[in-house]
C-alpha cells in the first residue's frame, strides 16, 4: 500500500513508517520537522518537507502522491505545554488534522490512522483503563486528540472515510541502535534518567512521591515503540473490516522509582535522583486495557519488559549522545 505518515520524522512516527517499509509498503513521509529530525527519515521513504497548517502544501501532496492510506501522528504533544499554551492545541493541532482529513477526502483516501492519547483518559475512574472509560480529557492536548476522534467518526459517517485511533500509553525505548527518541526539550522520564546515567544531566527529579500510589511516585503504563509500530500495521489491515478505536499500552504499570531502580541495574551507573514537587496535571495512575486490540488484532507486547524497554533506549543513548545530530 502507499502510505502518507505526517509525522515521519518523529519518534513515533519514523519507527511506524520503517516498519511500513519494512512490511512491504512504499512510504510517503510529510514533516516539517520542527520536532523531527531528517536523518530519522527511513531511507527508503520518499520525504516532503511540508507543513500540515499550508493546506495547499497538503493538497499537492496527495495529488502527487496518491496515498491509499494516511497515518497521522504530526502534532504537539505535552500535557504541560497544552496547559501554558492552548491555542497550540486548540487552534493549531486540530487545524492541521482537520486540513488533512479534508484533503484525504477530496482525493478518495478513505483510510485512516490518528495518533492518540491516553490524556484523553484524564484522571480515570477506573484501572485499567478499556475503551468504556469516561472520556475527559485532562488538557487542552487531550481535547485535541479527541476533538479529531470525533471528526474521524463524522467523516466515517457522511464520507465513508475508515479510521483507526490509538490511544498510546507510554511510548517507550529504541526501535534500534540507530533509532531512538530525540526530543529537544526532552521531557520524558526514561530518556532523563538515561541522561542522567549518560553524565548529561546531574540527577533526575521525581515529581511527587506523595501520590496514592505503592511508593507515592506516579504509575504509567511504558509501551516500546515497536509494539506501538506493530499495533499500527495490523490495525492499517483491518480497516477494510471498518473502523475502530483502541487503547495501547503494556497493562504493566511502573512507578517512576521503578523505572529509576531499573535504568539504574540495566545501565550500571548510579543515577542520583531527588523529590521535587508534582508536576500539573499528571494523574497517580494510568494503565491500559488493551484486550480490546489482542482480541480483534491479535496483537501482543512482545518487548513488554522495562529492563527491555530501557535497555533498548540505552543502547541507542549510549551509541548517539547527542541524538541524530550529526547523522545522515
Ligand atoms: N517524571 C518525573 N521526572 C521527570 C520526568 C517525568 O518524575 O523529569 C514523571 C512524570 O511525572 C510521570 C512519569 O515520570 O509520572 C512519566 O512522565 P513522562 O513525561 O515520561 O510521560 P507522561 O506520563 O507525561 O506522558
Amino acid at each position: 500500500m502507499r502510505v502518507l505518515v505526517t509525522g515521519g520524522a518523529g519518534y513515533i512516527g519514523s519507527t511506524v513508517a520503517q516498519r511500513l517499509v519494512e512490511t512491504g509498503n512504499d512510504v510517503i513521509v510529510f514533516d516539517n520537522l520542527s520536532q523531527g529530525h531528517r536523518a530519522a527519515v527511513p531511507e527508503a521513504a520518499t520525504f516532503v518537507h511540508g507543513d500540515l497548517t499550508n493546506r495547499e502544501v497538503v493538497d499537492h501532496t496527495l495529488a502527487e502522491h496518491r496515498p491509499q492510506a494516511i497515518m497521522h501522528f504530526a502534532s504537539h504533544t505535552l500535557v504541560g505545554e497544552s496547559m501554558e499554551e492552548p491555542f497550540l492545541y486548540l487552534d493549531e493541532n486540530v487545524r492541521c488534522g482537520v486540513n488533512l482529513m479534508r484533503s484525504a477526502v477530496e482525493h478518495d483516501v478513505d483510510r485512516f490512522l490518528l495518533s492518540s492519547t491516553a490524556n484523553l483518559f484524564g484522571t480515570p475512574e477506573r484501572i485499567p483503563i478499556d475503551e468504556n472509560v469516561t472520556i475527559d480529557p485532562g488538557s487542552p492536548y487531550g481535547e485535541s486528540k479527541f476533538i479529531l476522534e470525533r471528526a474521524l467518526h463524522w467523516l466515517d459517517e457522511t464520507e465513508g472515510l475508515t479510521y483507526a485511533a490509538l490511544r498510546y500509553f507510554n511510548a517507550a525505548g529504541a526501535a534500534g541502535p540507530d533509532r531512538g527518541e530525540d526530543h529537544d526539550p526532552e521531557t520524558h522520564l526514561i530518556p532523563i534518567v538515561l541522561e542522567v546515567a549518560l553524565g548529561q544531566r546531574e540527577k533526575i527529579v521525581i515529581f511527587g512521591d506523595e501520590y496514592d500510589t505503592p511508593d507515592g511516585t506516579c504509575v504509567r503504563d511504558y509501551i516500546h515503540v515497536l509494539d506501538l509500530a506493530q499495533a499500527h500495521i495490523l490495525a492499517l489491515d483491518a480497516l477494510d473490516d471498518g473502523s475502530r478505536v483502541y487503547n495501547l499500552g503494556n497493562g504493566e504499570g511502573y512507578s517512576v522509582r521503578e523505572v529509576i531502580d531499573t535504568a539504574r541495574r540495566v545501565t550500571g551507573c548510579e543515577i542520583p535522583a531527588e523529590e521535587g514537587d508534582p508536576r500539573p496535571g499528571d494523574p497517580p495512575v494510568l494503565i491500559a486495557s488493551s484486550d480490546k486490540i489482542r482480541a480483534d488484532l491479535g496483537w501482543a507486547p512482545e518487548h513488554g519488559a522495562l529492563e527491555d524497554i530501557i535497555g533498548s533506549a540505552w543502547e541507542w543513548h549510549q551509541r548517539h549522545p547527542n541524538g541524530y545530530q550529526g547523522m545522515s
